[in-house]
C-alpha cells in the first residue's frame, strides 16, 4: 500500500461536482464528505494529509470533477 502523502490528494472542482456521492463511497479511508453550499452539495476532502493518492475517487467520478495531481513519492 502507498503510504499517506497529502501531496497526492486530489483536487475537487465544486463547479463541476453534482454532489452524487460516488467518490464518498469509493474512498475506503472515508476522507471525502459532502458539503452543503446553498441548495447544492459538493464533495470535499476532509483529511488530505491522510490521502494515499489511490485514485479510487477520481475513477468513480462520472463528471471528471476530481483531478489527481502528478504522483509525488
Ligand atoms: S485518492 Fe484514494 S485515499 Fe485519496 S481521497 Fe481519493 S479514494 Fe480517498
Ligand atoms: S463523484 Fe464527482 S460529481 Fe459525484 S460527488 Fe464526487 S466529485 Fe462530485
Amino acid at each position: 500500500m502507498i503510504p499517506p502523502n497529502g501531496a497526492n490528494a486530489p483536487q475537487i472542482d465544486p463547479g463541476r461536482c453534482s454532489g452524487c456521492g460516488r467518490c464518498v463511497a469509493a474512498c475506503l479511508l472515508r476522507l471525502i464528505t459532502l458539503s452543503a453550499s446553498g441548495y447544492r452539495k459538493h464533495a470535499v476532502i476532509t483529511r488530505p494529509q491522510d490521502c494515499t493518492g489511490c485514485s479510487a475517487c477520481t475513477d468513480a467520478c462520472p463528471l471528471e470533477a476530481i483531478r489527481q495531481p502528478p504522483f509525488s513519492p
